[in-house]
């Protein structure tokens, strides 16, 4: 019996589907794993009616897809856009189960999201956007079966809003059910720089599989916001230079380092946190897309997705490229770098996110926090391990680092599914 292929009209959850079953094929995965694997376990639609603050009443549409709770409670982010659909949500609910299971974390896969433009919304409109639609999804999330986090348009009060609602309803605190909540109502310290901590640990053993020392190498970082800053300080700190930033008002080059101190400092303060402004002696401001372009060890995209495409990848001279961003370089992208450039995918180097959310959960489920240092100590391991365990793969089964990947991460999903049995 051959496999039916699902296909989608969205071009996101197609293009996911359309590389899960390549990897699938390659992997030689058993075909009740791929009939099991290439759907999400639920889908669920809500209806949301608001009272808006002109006294009329709107109704949001919002989701939440469980694509696998194989290795543990579906994990992932809920989003308020107004481009917001079921299949954007299973598609990206297939994503973070591929991307915990990466991350050696005992998590499944989920998404969710309302509809709504939060930019003509007030406050208090969001507010009770935020309480209709975690009543709605109560049934599904649970710190045991589905926890989910901030994304595009929400963040800790969004998040504290959910938690406040649950916990009403159950008459219980329930504060593991979600993460990316303030440090100060049941958060966790280090959260903000471990996506970024994570890149840099990255770009640190990819050039120790190389032979290289980080000690000494030099970097170009795209992208001076949280995931670029706390890439650049944290490989400062293990004592690489930094030759070039970047952010939507330009690039920042000095061939002697980047001040990467004094730059935080400056976007800091800088009303709009840009780098517009930013001096240090030896400083050439280039265009923003220059920077790529530049001769240094590593170039970390951690800007936007496509800016490494067919078009210009082979204008790039880094030797080791490691995403911070999620899909700074295309397909057609990968296929045009030269031939040595080695690639570290996004979605192992800045799954640091997603492994600070799950730290924040077990301090949670123990009531009991620890301190930066402890929270950056068991981070930097498991970002290590995990690209370690990535890169044997890799060479073990003569693919790219990307593909590799994507097949440690299957196969882990695959391996749950099958020792836990097709029942329910
Ligand atoms: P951010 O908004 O804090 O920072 C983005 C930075 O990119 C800003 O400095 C902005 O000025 C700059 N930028 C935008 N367009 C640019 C351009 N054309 N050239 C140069 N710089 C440009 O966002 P972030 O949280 O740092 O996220 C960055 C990327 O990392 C996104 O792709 C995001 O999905 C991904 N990511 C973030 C996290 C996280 O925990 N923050 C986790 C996983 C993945």
């Amino acid at each position: 019996m051959a496999v039916t292929k699902r296909t989608s009209s969205n071009v996101l959850l197609d293009t996911a589907l359309k590389n899960f079953y390549a990897a699938a094929e390659e992997m030689g995965l058993d075909e009740g794993l791929i009939e099991i694997l290439s759907r999400a376990e639920r889908k669920l639609c809500v209806s949301i009616p608001v009272t808006m603050d002109d006294g009329t009443v709107k109704v949001f549409e919002g989701y939440r897809v469980q694509y696998s709770t194989a290795l543990g409670p579906a994990k992932g982010g809920i989003r308020f856009h107004p481009d917001v659909t079921l299949e954007e949500c299973e598609a990206l609910a297939c994503l973070m189960a591929w991307k915990c299971s990466l991350a050696g974390i005992p998590y499944g896969g989920g998404k969710g999201g309302v509809a709504c433009n939060p930019l003509e919304l007030s406050t208090a409109e969001k507010e009770r956007i935020s309480r209709t639609f975690a009543a709605r999804i109560e049934p599904l999330v649970g710190a045991w079966t589905d926890v989910p986090a901030p994304d595009v348009n929400t963040g800790g009060q969004e998040m504290v809003w959910f938690m406040d609602t649950i916990s009403k309803m159950r008459n219980r605190l329930e504060p593991a059910i979600f993460t990316g909540k303030p440090v100060s109502l049941w958060g966790s310290k280090g959260r903000t720089e471990a996506t970024g901590a994570g890149v840099a640990t990255c770009v640190r053993e990819v050039l120790k599989a190389a032979g290289r020392d980080v000690k000494g190498a030099t970097a170009i970082i795209q992208g001076f916001g949280n995931v670029g800053t706390y890439c650049a300080l944290t490989l400062v700190d293990m004592g690489a230079k930094v030759l070039a930033i970047s952010d939507i008002t330009g690039g920042y080059y000095c061939p002697d380092g980047i001040d990467v101190k004094k730059a935080f400092d400056h976007v800091t303060n800088h009303p709009k946190h840009l780098l517009e402004g930013y001096e240090q002696p030896g400083l050439q401001k280039i265009a923003g897309e220059d920077i790529l372009y530049l001769e240094a060890d590593v170039l970390c995209p951690c800007a936007l997705e496509g800016v490494i495409n067919g078009d210009n990848a082979h204008k790039i001279k880094a030797k080791f490229i490691v995403e911070g961003a999620n899909g700074p370089v295309t397909p057609e992208g990968d296929a045009a770098l030269p031939k040595d450039v080695l690639v570290v995918p996004d979605f192992l180097a800045n799954s640091g996110g997603v492994v600070g959310s799950y730290f924040e959960w077990v301090q949670d489920l123990m009531g009991f926090f620890w301190t930066k240092e402890e929270y950056n100590q068991r981070l930097l391991t498991l970002m290590a391990d995990n690209f370690w365990r990535v890169w044997n793969y890799s060479k073990e089964h003569n693919v790219s680092m990307r593909k590799g990947a994507f097949m440690v991460a299957i196969k882990r999903v695959a391996d749950a599914v099958k020792m836990r049995g097709v029942f329910l």
